[in-house]
């Protein structure tokens, strides 16, 4: 039986980027004026300064005397700059060079700044730029789940929804799929988030006080909390990411509040692992907002601690170079990053920039809040290339924190489950929506996820258009887009098919084992979602009977790769989602 050759990219996931904000240090910071001390910390400096680790001599001053660490190289670097800086905190695990360098007592931020970024010892300074929460609480009264499923009870339009019932019919989640809630905390006791808490059991088994694990954070046990050391309420000085808010709960509950147990709400993912990064001080004098040096830190964590998902729900209108490199980090590490567009009431990002939603990284998905019409939420901002997709974020029902708390009282937000309004609400749809695609196939690269979700939308925001992908997710077409198939097993011909040891698991296995000329056999009519690298042999990959690898009606021009060229490199090619037919 003959069949045809075909290799084709069957769905196209690059995504366009646009380039509207130069990574240039202190973007955004009107220096000049120092009109905008509101806007960041006062008396510190985030400074990433040039290569220190070599401990050689300077190209300016100071003279650096005896063997130093890297610790003395910038501390020494500081004050010769700014008499009486130090470090107080160093990142070089994050960005190498990274630290918040604090400023001596009567010095501006905006004089260190300048001085800062004179030195030939600094790449970059930027203030310690303050972010907000994107969430609205609104209505304190219970709603449905209109995002999930549709039906007008809200006096919206039937189905203008994300479909989840028919998605879960496919996939529910799966708890080996972590996902890093950056926010204000968890309530992880609630019972309806405490069995889709992530858990990190040397901590939970271990000794108070003692960092029983070794990741040098001490007790973090379902997360940290990174803000709490520079908290002034000192109860919240101490590594509990418990949340004294309302918002990290609710985000929480959006993305995996436990389903299907008869009990509250149910979020995308009815199984998954929510790990706690409470990155918002508990100072209830103001709005609580995060520092980048805190988010720097929780990015840190995420990415070493196994996470494959950071939901950030929250942002500002300064360009953090900082925070930048963190989440790029992030997504070189395969993590995706989802962030909140904003809720300025209908700005337009790709004029006035909202970060980090507008970082211009492959691994950054910005999300903006749709309403049970499909229309645009009056609050929500848009941006036809600077935000990605839409998703419910009006009066969205999920958990919150069973104790009351201040500013809870304050809001009027009930116990145990709220409705609350904003693109907060929104970003976590989506990170839910990434976590049920890792679920299935959970060796898909973070841009392959990415561009499942972007393709997988109703298109309700294409006139005009409101974001890249001109639509609103629709979880169903999410998991119907990922091929569903037999997994395929590999063969290199040379070898005797009969016997097992001699078939491969995945296509990059057998390459691995295979030498220049080899023919590798895919088993057809199969599934293999891998990413494949040649790495520079000439071997020839082609599908064909596993069973019988001379049969003569199988050549190279019975071969259908349906997938995606991520890149041509030199030495080979890398290939997303392939099926072989
Ligand atoms: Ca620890
Ligand atoms: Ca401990
Ligand atoms: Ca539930």
């Amino acid at each position: 039986m003959k069949q045809h050759i075909l290799i084709s990219a069957l769905i196209l996931l690059s995504i366009a980027g646009f380039a509207w904000a130069e990574n240039i240090p202190g973007l955004g910071f009107d220096y000049s004026s120092g009109s905008d001390s509101a806007a960041y910390k006062q008396g510190e400096l985030i400074v990433r300064f040039a290569d220190v680790e070599a401990f050689s001599q300077l190209s300016e001053g100071p003279l650096l005397m005896g063997p130093l660490t890297t610790h003395a190289v910038k501390g020494a670097i500081s004050d010769f700059i700014l008499t009486g800086s130090e470090v107080e905190k160093e990142y070089g695990e994050v960005s190498p060079g990274l630290a918040v360098v604090k400023l001596p007592a009567g010095t501006t931020v905006t004089e260190a700044f300048v001085r800062f970024n004179e030195s030939a010892n600094v790449l970059y300074a930027e203030p310690n730029y303050k972010y907000k929460l994107f969430g609205v609480p609104n209505d304190p009264m219970f709603s449905s789940l209109w995002g999930f499923d549709n039906t007008g009870q809200t006096g919206g339009t039937a189905d203008a929804d994300i479909d989840a019932p028919e998605a879960w019919d496919l996939e529910t989640g799966d708890p080996r799929i972590i996902i890093a809630v950056a926010d204000t905390g968890i309530d992880y006791k609630h019972p309806d988030l405490a069995n889709n808490m992530w858990v990190n059991s040397a901590e939970l088994r271990g000794t108070p006080d003692v960092d029983d694990d070794n990741n040098g954070y001490v007790d973090d046990i379902y997360g940290y909390d990174f803000a709490g050391n520079v908290a002034s309420d000192p109860d919240d000085a101490d590594s509990d990411p418990i949340d004294n808010h309302f918002h990290g709960t609710h985000i929480a509950g959006v993305i995996g509040a436990v389903g299907n147990n008869g009990n509250g709400v149910t979020g995308v993912c009815w199984n998954t692992s929510l790990m706690a990064l409470k990155v918002f001080a508990d100072d209830y004098r103001v709005e609580p907002e995060v520092f980048s040096s805190d988010a720097v830190e929780a990015i840190h964590y995420a990415i070493d601690n196994g996470a494959r998902i950071i939901n950030a729900s929250w942002g500002g209108d300064h360009y953090s170079q900082s925070l930048y490199d963190a989440v790029k980090e992030a997504g070189e590490a395969g993590l995706l990053f989802v962030t909140a567009a904003g809720n300025d009431f209908g700005s337009d990002n790709d004029e006035i920039p909202v970060y980090p939603s507008g970082f211009d990284l492959d691994n950054v998905i910005s999300v903006m809040a749709s309403d049970p019409n499909d229309q645009r939420a009056d609050f929500s901002n848009f941006g036809a290339t600077t935000v990605d997709i839409a998703e419910p974020g009006t009066d969205i029902l999920s958990t919150s924190p069973t104790t009351q708390n201040f500013a809870m009282l304050v809001f009027g937000v009930p116990t145990n489950y709220a409705s609350l309004s904003g693109t907060s609400l929104s970003a976590p749809y989506a990170s839910g929506a990434c976590a049920l695609i890792w679920s299935q196939y959970p060796d898909l690269a973070n841009s392959t996820v990415k561009g499942i979700l972007l393709k997988a939308v109703d298109p309700v925001f294409t006139s005009p258009r409101l974001n890249l992908s001109g639509g609103r997710i629709n979880l169903h077409k999410v998991l119907t887009l990922v091929p569903q198939g037999k997994v395929g097993k590999v063969l290199n011909s040379k070898d005797d098919p009969a016997d097992a040891a001699n078939l491969y698991s995945t296509i990059q296995y057998a390459i691995d084992d295979a030498n220049d000329g080899d023919v590798l056999i895919a088993e057809a009519n199969s599934l293999f979602l891998e990413i494949i690298d040649f790495k520079g042999k000439a071997i020839t990959l082609r599908s064909g009977d596993i069973t019988n690898p001379d049969d003569p009606n199988i050549s190279p021009v019975d071969t259908m790769i349906l997938g995606v060229l991520e890149h041509q490199i030199i030495t080979g090619f890398c290939i997303h989602l392939i099926i072989f037919l």
